[in-house]
Formats: C-alpha cells, structure tokens, sequence
C-alpha cells in the first residue's frame, strides 16, 4: 500500500481507541475519507463537543455536563451508601437493576502495579475526602471480580479502617474475571444484596 502520511495519522488516531484493532482503524480511516466531507465534520465537531462540555462531576467523578451530576443532584438517594465502580459504565450497570438507590463513586480506573497504576492514578484521594467529611455508613466496593478489581478492593478496604464505616464487597455469582458492565441485572442485583463485610 502506498504512504500517505494524512491517511497513516487518522488510521493511528483510531487506533488508540479502546478495543480498536489496526483492521478496524483502517475501515474507519477509509470510511471517513470516502464519505462526505460533512461526515467528517459533524464527527469531529462531535468529538470536540463532547471533549468541552463533559467533565467529571464534583462529588463522585461520574462523567457530567454539570457541575454535579444527576444522581448526586438527587435528593431522594442514600447519602449514606457509597458504591464504588471503576467506570462511569459500571453506574449504568448498577443502575438497571433499580435495586439500589445511594450514591456513586467512580475511580477511573483499577490499581495495577503491573500496569503501572498506582493508587495516585485514580480517583481514590476523592472518596477519602468523601467519606471523612459525611456522614457515610457503608462503603460498597463494586469493583469487577478481576484481579486488579479485588485488589484495588483490598487495598481501598484497608485504607478505610480508620474511619467509622463498613466496607463491603459484592458476593459471587459475577463469573470471577468477568465485567461489571456486562454482567445481567438479575445476577448483579443478587450479588449488591448478598454483600458481604471484607
Ligand atoms: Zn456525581
């Protein structure tokens, strides 16, 4: 294939996205290229859009166009329990199961020393400040049944000892390595509701 340095640079950029391969980079760098340029526009106008308008919110660093976002802006939640998830996908997961109704706090991110992720790398200082100034009875820890998720579980469990609060995790039935994210309602709503004190 003949160098085009243009091309070569948008096929990178896809590329960097998550769960993107250099076939699919491809098929999208051409899909751009030979359609309209009103595609083109409209797709990066969309991207920028986004990238000024969403931040994460103030009080659990879900993604928000506020400053803080609905579910922190509600009144009739919990205040008292906070579940903790990776990723603002994972607040949606819980969510559909309508069985919970406290607040949220996203991390960003999973504790990983293989990967170089430290405790510093995500959203961890945030919920300590949190937790030590309100009135938080229960922490549940609902990061996936992976390694790094019950890592960052443990350690995050451990940090929270000094304060007056219960740390729990969610019970088995999320097949172990899996995600949060694709794990259905019913079996996810079963494992918030078995959970137990780590
Ligand atoms: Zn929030």
């Amino acid at each position: 294939m003949q160098y085009i340095p243009a091309f070569s640079k948008l096929v990178e950029e896809f590329e960097k996205l998550p769960g993107i391969g250099s076939k699919s980079a491809q098929k999208m760098a051409y899909y751009i290229i030979t359609s309209d340029k009103s595609v083109a526009k409209s797709f990066s106008d969309a991207l920028l859009d986004a990238k000024q308008k969403i931040h994460c919110c103030r009080i659990c660093q879900n993604i928000t166009d506020k400053d803080i976002c609905s579910l922190c802006a509600d009144e009739k939640r919990d205040k008292s329990v906070i579940c903790v998830v990776e990723k603002p996908s994972d607040i949606d997961a819980v969510e559909r199961t309508r069985d919970y109704n406290g607040m949220y706090h996203v991390l960003h991110g999973l504790i990983s020393p293989m990967n170089d992720v430290g405790p510093d790398d995500v959203k961890l200082s945030e919920l300590l400040v949190r937790v030590s100034e309100n009135d938080v009875r229960e922490i549940i820890m609902a990061t996936s049944p992976n390694v790094e998720g019950q890592a960052t579980a443990m350690y995050i469990a451990k940090l929270l000892k000094p304060f007056d609060v219960k740390v729990t995790g969610l019970a088995l039935g999320i097949p172990v390595g899996g995600s949060l994210e694709y794990s259905d309602s019913i079996t996810l709503a079963r494992a918030i509701e078995n959970r137990r004190e780590i």
